[in-house]
């Protein structure tokens, strides 16, 4: 297992929409289920050490056979771009309108 990867599977509220997001007990919750959108906290996954906290914001989606859907993301604050896996419970619907160019975070408010 990767030393740098630090399981951090905590609930939180969305800073994007407002949505609770249980814990997801099989690996670290890292974004929301409802809207995709994440926070920049993380230097290595799920070290919390980022100073940046901006939102992440899902810009695509990739299909990888061994992970699943992959989610790319842009953090609005300072752009570095950012990876994280789909959860099993992400919104499906959300997904497909990351992927076919659709999906606006303002909308989930
Ligand atoms: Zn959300
Ligand atoms: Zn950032």
């Amino acid at each position: 297992m990767d030393k740098k990867f630090k399981k951090n599977d905590t609930s939180f509220i969305c800073a994007n929409c407002g949505e609770f997001v249980s814990t997801l007990n099989y690996s670290s919750r890292d974004h929301c289920n409802k809207c995709l959108c994440s926070l920049h906290v993380d230097i290595n996954p799920g070290d919390r050490q980022n100073e940046c906290k901006g939102l992440l914001i899902p810009i695509g989606v990739d299909y990888n056979a061994k992970k699943g859907y992959v989610i790319q993301y842009k953090c609005e604050k300072c752009g570095q771009l950012h990876n994280n896996k789909s959860a099993e419970d992400d919104s499906f619907k959300t997904i497909l309108s990351v992927m076919n160019g659709t999906y606006s975070n303002k909308q989930l408010k």
